[in-house]
Order: structure tokens, then C-alpha cells, then sequence
């Protein structure tokens, strides 16, 4: 996740398009820790010194947040009805990794990187997320041994093995793998109780900050960051 292509650098420094920018290596008019580079796919990492007709172009491009996400927002750039999350951070080239409800609070992830995203987004990568659940109906123990066998939502659909831990009758955490619309909501729904409050804790191994109130936000720490590769 740290090594991006030198071409993407440049474009974020408004360079150009990719074509643009990918000529620009082409004539060996950029240089990464003093070497001349012509390959146009050449992959760069944090470290790397990068100039481009000799002046040094900035390589920290790329944000990440955690943002601790409020109820009543949704996960999108723009919408008619609902305010969005973007709203809340003043970088309008940001967007979710992943949504959350509307009344879901919690850890949520925004950023500007592309291909950490698309990365994480993956079915194959198994992003792991655990919520804080608060349901209706007190929980009973057989739901451990339900959620770890997989449960079916939707009448027709399997989800993969979850972890439930209950911590009261009405509180638990549920750690999953997928990320399926309503997911967690629909596997208590079909185990015959209800929701009533989500929030999730934590987003591919990242805990969320506790000192974050809701709509607070932060960058990520480079050890948090490291954690998500
Ligand atoms: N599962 C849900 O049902 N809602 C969310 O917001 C996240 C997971």
C-alpha cells in the first residue's frame, strides 16, 4: 500500500493526466533519489526523493482518516437529502472506503487513495470489522455457535462465519469478514431479533480512536497505517 506508482505521485501534483505524466517519465525528465527513471510504471515509496526538472515535488499526497462517523449521515460525496460525511472534512477529494448506515456510528475510513480502497474493498482481502451491537431482545448463548457456522440473510445467502461476544443481553460485538448491505442488521433479523444501535469499533485491524466524539475525525498514525498492508 505504501509504493505507488510515479506516475500517480506526479498527478497528484497536478502534473497532468496519466498520459501526461506518464511522458514526462518518458523523457527522462523525472528523477527518484537522483536516478533518472524511464520506466513509466516505476513504483515509488514514501521515502523516495522524487523531482521532476529538477525541483523536488511533494510525495505525501495521499491522506488518511478515521473518522468517528455520526448518526444521520451517509457514506457519499453529495446527496439531496441527507447531509454526508464529506461534509465534515474539508477535502472534497476524499471519499468512504466502505459505507456504513445512515444511523450506523463508528469507525469509518476516508481517504484519497484510490488504490488503497479498491485494495480493501476486495472480497478476496477480508477486511475484518467488529461492531458494537445493541439488539432488542435478550441474546442468547446459541447465537455464538449460529454466527460461527454462518448465517443466512436474505432467505437465500450465507454469510461467512462470524464472531459473536456477548457482553450483556442487549450488547455484543460481531466481527465479520464481508461487507454486505444491512449485513449485520439482516443476521440478527434472521435470528429473530432486531438492532437497535451499531457502531463499529474497528475497521482492518484498527481500533477506533476512542477520544474521537462523533463527527470528530483524524489522521491516521503511520503504525495504524502500517497495520491495514
Ligand atoms: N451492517 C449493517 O447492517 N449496517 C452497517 O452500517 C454496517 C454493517
Amino acid at each position: 500500500i505504501l509504493i505507488k506508482p510515479l506516475y500517480l505521485i506526479l498527478m497528484k501534483n497536478q502534473l497532468g493526466n496519466v498520459k501526461q505524466c506518464r511522458t514526462l517519465i518518458k523523457h527522462g525528465r523525472v528523477h527518484v533519489n537522483e536516478d533518472i527513471i524511464s520506466d513509466i510504471d516505476f513504483q515509488v515509496n514514501e521515502d523516495d526523493v522524487i523531482k521532476v526538472d529538477g525541483q523536488v515535488i511533494d510525495t505525501n499526497v495521499f491522506v488518511y482518516y478515521m473518522m468517528n462517523k455520526p448518526k444521520g449521515y451517509i457514506c457519499a460525496n453529495h446527496d439531496k437529502k441527507y447531509p454526508c460525511v464529506i461534509d465534515l472534512i474539508d477535502r472534497k477529494d476524499c471519499y468512504c472506503v466502505g459505507r456504513l448506515d445512515k444511523d450506523t456510528t463508528g469507525f469509518l475510513l476516508l481517504t484519497n487513495d484510490a488504490s488503497l480502497s479498491k485494495a480493501l474493498l476486495l472480497p478476496d482481502y477480508h477486511v475484518e470489522k467488529t461492531y458494537l451491537v445493541t439488539v432488542l431482545k435478550p441474546l442468547k448463548e446459541q447465537l455464538i455457535d449460529l454466527f460461527k457456522e454462518g448465517i443466512v440473510i436474505d432467505q437465500k445467502i450465507r454469510c461467512q462465519s462470524a464472531r459473536l461476544e456477548i457482553i450483556d443481553d442487549f450488547h455484543c460485538y460481531v466481527t465479520i469478514h464481508e461487507g454486505r448491505y444491512h449485513q449485520v442488521k439482516k443476521m440478527f433479523l434472521s435470528c429473530d431479533n432486531q438492532v437497535t444501535a451499531l457502531k463499529r469499533m474497528s475497521f482492518a485491524g484498527i481500533l477506533l480512536d476512542e477520544q474521537l466524539k462523533e463527527g470528530q475525525f483524524r489522521q491516521l498514525t503511520k503504525r495504524e497505517f502500517q497495520k491495514m498492508k
